[in-house]
């Protein structure tokens, strides 16, 4: 936690889904804790980076933090302040979000001075012309000449497109960003471009950022601190230059392993991860990672390791990793 008031606050935050069956669906099957209890903060400027396996519950805690979709449980606070019913309007025009898929994420019946346009007619009272005076200078800053205004999105490449979710999640000059996969479904060549435009945005607007990702090295460019998220929950949480320092959890060293090294002999020796992410219906007591952790012991299967801070600034959720309470 920073000395300033926080932009974004989440505290204990939930978001469990009930899975029915039956025919009519009217019998509870079991419950997907998406997010269990999450609580951490975003300083202003700052970029949290949140990294974890698909399935993991990254999407489903943007959504809830934007107020896309209610929570279970828990609260966001947006500089200092509840987001709830009277605070929400002031919190959706100043919180925007870059999604994933710049294919589908475009509505192909729209053009893009309509597409980039369109959060101004909502939220704002500018006419055409006002909002193309907004619109134009965008436009070039993302890398884009005024002859894209009146082209559809079927007319541009991937890269071009996400140039233009970025324009559209920035013509409302928001305070804070989250961006969810924004370049995963880009070639490498072209998800180099998108994170230096992010990168030189953000600081040209001062953005505060969520980055999500399930590529820790797209995280490792982006972020000022890193959230690792396994099964609902953060098990890991640091300034980014001490992740990678000293890891502490052993799910984070396996995402880690997981970096392509093209010097095989400065490959890390840590064994890849083992299986798939469990099911996140109803999962046993005790920690979330202790089906696919090598060092788990019995503790493991009986208690929910708690999210400490072992190091000074740097948390983990795991009974015996260094500096644990069962080190
Ligand atoms: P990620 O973004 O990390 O890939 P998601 O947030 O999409 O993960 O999903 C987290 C978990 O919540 C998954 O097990 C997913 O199946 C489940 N989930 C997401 N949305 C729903 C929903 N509307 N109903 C039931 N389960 C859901």
């Amino acid at each position: 936690m920073t000395a300033k008031t926080p932009l974004i606050e989440l505290r204990d935050l939930q978001k469990h889904y009930r899975i029915n069956k039956g025919i009519f669906g009217h019998r509870t099957r079991g419950t997907v804790k998406a997010v269990d209890s999450i609580s951490l903060s975003i300083a202003p400027e700052e970029t949290l980076g949140l990294i974890g396996e698909s399935g993991c519950g990254k999407s489903t805690l943007s959504r809830v933090l934007l107020g896309l979709t209610p929570a279970t449980g828990g609260e966001v606070l947006y500089d200092g302040r509840p987001v709830n019913r009277r605070t929400l309007p002031q919190f959706r025009r100043e919180a925007q979000m870059i999604f994933q898929d710049p294919y589908s994420s475009l509505d192909p019946r729209m053009n893009i001075e309509d597409i980039i346009g369109e959060p101004l007619r909502v939220h704002t009272r500018l006419d055409r012309k006002a909002r193309r005076d907004v619109i134009l200078p965008l436009l070039e800053q993302v890398g884009l000449s005024e002859d894209a205004l009146s082209k559809y999105p079927h007319e541009f490449s991937g890269g071009q497109r996400q140039r233009i979710g970025i324009a559209r999640a920035l013509v409302l000059e928001p305070r804070f960003i989250v961006c969810d996969e924004p370049v995963s479904a880009l070639d490498m060549s072209i998800q180099a471009q998108i994170l230096n435009l992010f990168a030189e945005m953000k600081k040209t607007r001062r953005l505060t950022c969520l980055f999500i990702s399930h590529d820790m090295s797209v995280v490792k460019h982006i972020s000022d601190r890193i959230a690792v998220m396994y099964l609902g929950h953060i098990v890991e949480l640091a300034e980014k230059e001490e992740l990678f320092r000293n890891t502490l959890h052993p799910y984070t060293a396996a995402l880690m392993n997981a970096i392509p090294v093209p010097n095989p002999a400065l490959r890390r020796k840590i064994e890849p991860l083992p299986g798939d992410l469990p099911s996140p219906i109803d999962p046993p007591p005790g920690c979330p990672f202790q089906t696919r952790c090598a060092a788990a012991q019995e503790r493991c299967r009986r208690e929910m390791p708690a999210l400490n801070e072992l190091l000074p600034g740097h948390f983990a959720a795991c009974h015996f990793c260094k500096g644990g309470v069962g080190a």
